[in-house]
């Protein structure tokens, strides 16, 4: 069995607990607006032509985006950064795309750092069969959940599913008393309406453990990769949130009794 590999980053300290290796997996079920890596939406492995000019020169080069790897050859990578994950309480983090698209492969990984005692994350859209997710929760110890929108119309416009089976996946992890931690991308003009917040707020303390809430302020590094990966750029007039305005909204969270925190 093989999985498709878009990036594999070492030393990340955004994706969970401690130093971590942050593997990347291809093919996402959302189209998000404000997607940094709209080049890890396809499933496929793909080759994009890129054109650049240095010092006058024009140069054009085929860029391969993916990866196959083996479980083994994935784990021979894991086994590099071992040794900074017992250091810090770090381990692995499975992202994308949205990883649980490759289920049996991830399923199959999460095992092999299970054996190995390695700590692991994934990170997640929660669209995703019910069934699926509550196979790879046996084997997983934490869950970083992105919540875009709490409303399934705007849910629908901005990322092109509804949102469901992503509530409905929450509350399902939760029930079973995963450790979750919620996912929130800021982005002024698109979720950031205060009667949304009311109603996530709403939503998220009706499940039964409080789970934390970070924060994820839009900005607008990856703009540049939809005009190199040919893809509509969808996100032209919308203004990055100033450090005020989300210390603003930490605190409304905050004060409703979640623990919240910037970025992450
Ligand atoms: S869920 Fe993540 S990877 Fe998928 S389109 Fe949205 S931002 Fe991009």
């Amino acid at each position: 069995m093989l999985g498709t590999i878009f990036d594999i980053k070492h030393f990340s300290i955004h994706d969970g607990p401690g130093i971590r290796q942050t593997i990347f997996f291809k093919g996402c079920p959302l189209s998000c607006w404000w997607c940094h890596n709209p080049e890890s939406r396809s499933n496929e492995i793909t080759d994009v032509e890129k054109e650049e000019t240095l010092d006058g020169v024009k140069i054009c080069d085929t860029e391969t985006i993916g990866k196959l790897y083996s479980v083994d050859q994935l784990m021979a990578e894991v086994i590099k950064d071992i040794v900074f994950f017992e250091e810090s309480g770090g381990g692995v983090t499975l992202s994308g795309g949205e990883p649980l698209q490759q289920h049996e492969f991830v399923l199959e990984l999460l095992k092999e750092c299970r054996k190995m005692e390695i700590n692991t994350c994934v990170d997640i859209t929660g669209n995703v069969n019910a069934g699926i997710l509550s196979n790879i929760a046996s084997y997983t110890d934490l869950f970083l959940y992105d919540l875009k929108h709490i409303d399934d119309v705007q849910h629908i416009k901005y990322t092109g599913v509804s949102n469901k089976q992503i509530l409905s996946n929450l509350k399902l992890l939760d029930e079973m008393g995963k450790d979750v931690w919620i996912r929130f991308p800021l982005i002024p003009g698109i979720n950031d309406d205060e009667s949304d917040f009311l109603r996530l707020m709403e939503f998220l303390s009706k499940l039964k453990n409080t789970h934390p809430i970070s924060l994820l302020p839009y900005h607008k590094i990856g703009r540049h990769k939809y005009s190199r990966y040919g893809i509509e750029y969808k996100m032209n007039g919308i203004s990055e949130p100033d450090s005020d305005y989300i210390l603003q909204i930490k605190n409304m969270f905050t004060n409703a009794g979640f623990l919240t925190s910037i970025g992450g």
